[in-house]
């Protein structure tokens, strides 16, 4: 089973996504619990929860189909003290909701070095962080996303998230989710079957299948190599429909979100209805 959706709008609440979602032909979506350019929002109101989960059942949204995304603000491996720790309360602060909301993932961007310490140094701060994440929530699984590299961002190497999965003790609460965009322009080719083949390959050997929690289907306007993440409509980047019509007739990505982060949203009905044709 294939759950093809987008990044809607909470707007107004987390309640109003599911039905965004269904709006547009969605089987599944992503959504910011809180607002993802500040440190605080106010805490989930019962009744916002109750009427998420109420609107969850009415269209049909369960597990394996809902993939909240955290702050951008966050950095789990933030090379100074003070900034690592306000990090890591809002990451747990994103765990929480997604746990009340009943959502079995959260998605996150790694972190970044601000080229103040080596690489190896922030992935293991990332691992750290994950696990007091895990230590004070139940049942939400972490979701690395791989990275474009753009700056100092590391997440950009299937090599990085493998370093990160070592860290973690609980290695059934912690998974991977791809982004095509992030991976071409940080250097994997997935412009026609065989570089699928091969950098899906490379994938399963360094990283496994077994961790993969979720897709987010981009084109891309930037260069294999640039480290440069502009998203692009499907089929109008460098990545084109051979990407996408292989990644939703492969098995490997059944139940979990592949979720679209496209830049024009009101495409994402002819995108979704395009990827379900081509399965
Ligand atoms: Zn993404
Ligand atoms: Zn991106």
């Amino acid at each position: 089973m294939k759950y093809i959706g987008a990044h809607v709008s909470a707007a107004g609440g987390v309640e109003y996504a599911p039905g965004r979602a269904y709006e547009i032909g969605a089987t599944a979506f992503a959504l910011f619990t809180k607002n993802q350019r500040q440190w605080h929002s106010a805490p989930l109101t019962a009744a916002s929860i109750a009427a998420f989960s109420a609107e969850c059942e009415r269209f049909g949204y369960g597990d394996g189909q809902i993939l909240p995304h955290d702050s951008y603000l966050i950095n789990l491996g933030h090379p100074s003290t003070p900034e690592l720790e306000k990090s890591r309360a809002a990451f747990v602060d994103e765990m929480r909701r997604a746990e009340q909301l009943g959502i079995d993932r959260l998605n996150f961007h790694p972190g970044s070095t601000l080229s103040a310490i080596p690489v190896e140094d922030c992935l293991d701060r990332i691992a750290e962080s994950i696990n007091l994440a895990l230590k004070a929530t139940n049942g939400v699984t972490a979701v690395i996303e791989n990275t474009a590299g753009q700056g100092s961002g590391v997440g950009h190497r299937w090599e990085h998230l493998a370093r990160i999965i070592a860290g973690v003790h609980d290695k059934s609460r912690v998974g991977v989710c791809i982004d095509t965009c992030h991976a071409y322009t940080s250097g994997y080719d997935l412009r026609s079957a065989a570089a699928c083949d091969a950098t899906f390959a490379e994938f399963a050997e360094v990283v496994g299948f077994k961790y993969l929690r979720g897709l987010h289907l981009n084109d891309t306007l930037k260069s294999r190599g640039s480290h440069v993440d502009r998203h692009a409509p499907l089929g109008e980047g460098e990545l084109g429909w051979d990407c996408f019509r292989y990644i939703v007739r492969d098995s490997r990505f059944d139940a979990m979100p592949l979720v679209l982060e496209t830049p024009d949203e009101s495409r994402w009905p002819a995108e979704i209805a395009a990827l379900k044709d081509m399965m």
